[in-house]
């Protein structure tokens, strides 16, 4: 079976994860992907295949007798996509692309080359988009049929190699992945992602990322007689996301440059709460840009009162690169397998995190492998049968290229 076919039975489920239930998984449509993940794998010989209570599927490929020396590597992918409509996904197929605008189904939308310049790189293949009215699920449904595509040709074609083993989590989306992956039963010495980014795209520095939560506490009295008196929360949360520095958002900011991002912002005169996530690759400016924000909170706190602003932040995740640089092999093999699939590599910071990030941490250090999709996370999310065609050569050089160095 070709990758694009597996892709498209795969992104038909609703795997859409949700922050609210605080469950693993948080929503109920993963596990049907897991289940029919099993399913496959049993058909296509990975024998030991499993989903356990919380949706992470298991699996694994002994090694090739001679090749037991050689070391275990894991590839991953999530079940879960974003948070955007995913309810009754419709793969539209555009075959020999022209290079021209797509109206995506009856939605009004259209797919510009204007708005995504990539376009003008797929003339001639076959491209997947949406109806408009949903996501296409390729982040990272994309990466699941790479990799099953990838497991059922090694088997079926016999090639050598050391022992591999398979894990789909669950809620990646939701930060919450790499989590309750069972690192022992997996038993892997080093992995791949295999999640978003175009077809060579091989990554290893992401951010360093804290979320920080602000609670802000007024002080009401009658407006007509508030003179020196009144403290309008909403106020005090102006003048604190005034005196952040306005061009370190995410809309000005782009490679390694690092940023504050408010994502809510609620209240009344009385009390207010916001948060804000803060990003970099850097380590000193990461923590330079917490201690900016807590500075802000005490002047405010000098200015309004003691506990006007109460602050929290919690680090989320670290840039994997200091990690990954001891063992750069993973890098040098992966670009391998790129340039020997005919492509170029390309590698660029991740300006966000992967569940290989977290993995990385817990000892199995984990850099990214793109999957050739564009526009994810939304009703322009796209991708080509050619590069699910690719990516899967690709893994399949990475494993080649393993079992070599024996
Ligand atoms: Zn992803």
């Amino acid at each position: 079976m070709r990758a694009y076919e597996r892709f498209l039975k795969y992104v038909v489920i609703n795997t859409r994860s949700d922050d609210m239930t605080g469950r693993t998984p948080s929503s109920e449509g993963q596990f049907d992907l897991a289940r029919l993940l099993v399913e496959e794998m049993h058909q296509i010989g990975i024998e030991d295949a499993y989903v356990d209570d919380k949706c992470y599927v298991y699996g694994s490929i002994p090694a090739t007798s001679g090749y037991e020396e050689v070391p275990c590597v894991m590839f991953c992918a999530h079940l879960d996509t974003a948070a955007f409509n995913a309810e009754n996904v419709r793969p539209q197929l555009v075959e020999n692309y022209n290079g021209e605008e797509i109206p995506l189904g009856k939605s009004g939308k259209v797919l510009s080359p204007k708005k995504f310049p990539d376009l003008k790189e797929l003339v001639g293949q076959t491209l997947i988009v949406t109806d408009g009215t949903t996501l296409l699920g390729a982040d990272d449904k994309a990466g699941i049929a790479e990799i099953m595509t990838m497991a059922e040709t090694v088997i079926r074609e016999k090639l050598p190699h050391g022992r591999l083993a398979f894990s789909f989590p669950p809620d990646e989306e939701i930060c919450a992945g790499a989590k309750d992956l069972d690192l022992e039963k997996l038993g892997a010495d080093v992995g791949y992602t295999v999640d978003g980014g175009k077809v060579g795209m091989v990554q290893y520095e992401n951010f360093n990322a804290a979320l920080v939560q602000i609670s802000i506490q007024g002080f009401g009295v009658h407006p007509g007689s508030a003179k020196d008196v009144m403290v309008n929360a909403l106020l005090v949360a102006n003048e604190l996301n005034n005196m952040l520095p306005s061009g370190d958002i995410p809309r000005n900011t782009t490679g390694y440059e690092g940023f504050f991002h408010v994502t809510k912002w609620n209240g009344t005169p009385d009390e207010c709460t916001m948060e804000y996530i803060i990003r970099d690759h850097d380590r000193a400016l990461f923590e330079a840009r917490k201690k900016c924000i807590m500075h802000i909170a005490e002047l405010l706190n000098d200015r309004y009162g003691k506990d006007t602003v109460k602050i929290t932040i919690t680090d989320e995740y670290f840039n994997m690169a200091d990690v990954i640089k001891e063992h750069y092999e993973l890098i040098e093999y992966a670009v391998q397998a790129v340039r020997m699939a005919g492509e170029k590599e390309i590698i660029k910071p991740i300006r966000g995190g992967t569940d290989g990030c977290q993995l990385s941490f817990r000892g199995l250090p984990c850099p990214d492998i793109g999957t050739g999709v564009y526009g994810h996370h939304g009703p322009f999310e796209h991708i080509t049968v050619e590069a699910l065609d690719k990516v899967t050569e690709i893994l399949l050089n990475v494993v080649r290229l393993f079992a070599e160095h024996k």
